[in-house]
């Protein structure tokens, strides 16, 4: 048990578990959004389903959010402490189209979107596309 994540668990109202603990720390050593597959990858023997119910939490209590990317799965990514997911809180990514790893760009907020007459935001994703540091040279 791990006092830290148990504390990151419960500030977004999340009762921790043990799968919890290691679906949060596999998120948090990343520091990338990560997709289904790659978190499965991670574990020897859970099973997918058990992972998505966990990340559904997640995302359900604002501890994550998902990233569609364009690369066809959906990635998830850790949010910050005082992110409550809203307009303000969205921010770019960056997909890597050498090593396909994703990023989020937590200082680069998406631009307001002044929508005509009768559209309703829901949500948004703004992907840039490029090479990584870790990538380059
Ligand atoms: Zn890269
Ligand atoms: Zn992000």
């Amino acid at each position: 048990m791990s006092n830290e994540i148990d504390k990151k668990l419960q500030q977004k109202n999340i009762k921790p578990t043990a799968m919890r603990e290691l679906v949060y720390g596999v998120l948090d050593k990343n520091r990338k959004a990560l997709s289904l597959y790659e978190i499965e990858q991670q574990f020897d023997n859970v099973d997918r389903s058990t992972i998505f119910r966990t990340l559904k939490t997640f995302q359900d209590n604002l501890l994550i959010h998902s990233v569609d990317d364009g690369s066809g799965a959906v990635k998830y990514a850790l949010c910050d402490d005082d992110c409550t997911c809203s307009l303000d809180d969205l921010h770019y990514h960056f997909l890597c189209t050498k090593c396909g790893q994703t990023h989020c760009l937590k200082n680069m907020p998406i631009p307001k979107v002044d929508l005509p007459e009768g559209f309703n935001f829901e949500n948004a994703n703004f992907v840039i596309k490029g090479t990584c540091p870790n990538c380059q040279g």
